[in-house]
């Protein structure tokens, strides 16, 4: 080659670089990173309220999920994927609690708890203090089972008590479509939590120590499981039986029904990255959806 084909073939590549990088700016979407409370300023928070009044609250637990998955995986899912939204809306998240109501999992160490009522309490505070600021569209994200009556407690004191509006845009949220099961009584710490894990935090999945849990199950619960395979809803009757304080004697303690802390009758080893990534997006994409149409509504 010679040298002034060179020289042309530099001088493309300089042109073509730049290209590159001032279309970086020009097409990079604004809202791409999410907005974390904790990551603003002062000043930051105070021009943000001047246009919107939404904030994202996650809920999640420290809790036992299994040998293989960390003790934060509720907390994890919970404030990830409503970072994953906010990048997406431009709403602000606040996490504001790393623990949640998981008493029943404290047969497994390591599992913190708080009482239902030490939740609310913080909570609606939290909310007090940023109702004071100007929000006033209250989302909580909640990823974890154990919390849905604190979130519906805390949702329903903000709209009954305060001028705010409070809803659920996690686990039972009314937008959602139930999302298939990928394994009967895939609960926790199962397929579906382990692929969510491997696509959100792989650093922190230990695969080489995941096992098929021991599910013991009371002939109560057998009974109703069959019941409930002919009437749909009737499952409701065995929620009551299961995740609940080894203190009632119903054997829905966690220890008393998984020899591991898993709860699954499926193979935790045939999690994916990619059933993870795909049970997500379908979450954030319907958060999403909900979010952009209530913007839509006068402030
Ligand atoms: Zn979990």
């Amino acid at each position: 080659m010679d040298r002034a084909n060179q020289n042309k073939k530099k001088c493309l590549c300089i042109i073509a670089c730049f290209i590159l990088f001032a279309g970086s700016f020009i097409f990079s979407n604004p809202q791409e990173k999410p907005l974390i409370l904790q990551e603003m300023t002062w000043s930051d928070v105070r021009e943000y309220v001047t246009t919107n009044d939404m904030v994202i609250i996650p809920m999640g637990s420290t809790e036992q999920h299994g040998p293989h998955l960390p003790l934060g995986t509720d907390y994890y899912e919970a404030s990830e994927i409503a970072k994953m939204i906010s990048a997406r809306t431009g709403v602000v998240v606040a996490p504001v609690l790393l623990s949640g109501y998981s008493v029943y999992h404290s047969g497994f160490p390591g599992t913190l708890s708080l009482k239902p009522e030490t939740m609310e309490a913080v909570l609606f505070e939290t909310c007090e203090m940023l109702m004071m600021y100007g929000f006033r569209r209250f989302m909580f994200f909640n990823y974890h089972g154990g919390n849905n009556i604190v979130g519906s407690n805390v949702i329903h004191k903000i709209n009954h008590t305060t001028e705010a509006s409070a809803v659920n845009i996690g686990i039972g949220a009314t937008f959602l479509n139930e999302t298939e099961e990928v394994a009967p009584f895939d609960y926790h710490a199962g397929i579906g939590e382990t692929s969510i894990m491997l696509y959100l935090k792989p650093e922190l999945v230990r695969m080489s120590r995941v096992k098929k849990p021991k599910i013991t199950l009371t002939d109560k619960m057998k009974e109703i499981r069959k019941l409930a395979e002919k009437n749909p809803g009737f499952d409701a009757v065995l929620n009551t039986l299961l995740g609940v304080p080894v203190e009632t004697k119903k054997g829905g303690a966690s220890h008393e029904i998984s020899n591991n802390g898993i709860w699954t009758f499926g193979d935790p080893k045939t999690a994916t990255k990619e059933m993870g990534k795909k049970i997500v997006t379908q979450w954030v994409e319907a958060a999403v959806k909900f979010i952009l149409t209530w913007k839509e509504t006068k402030k």
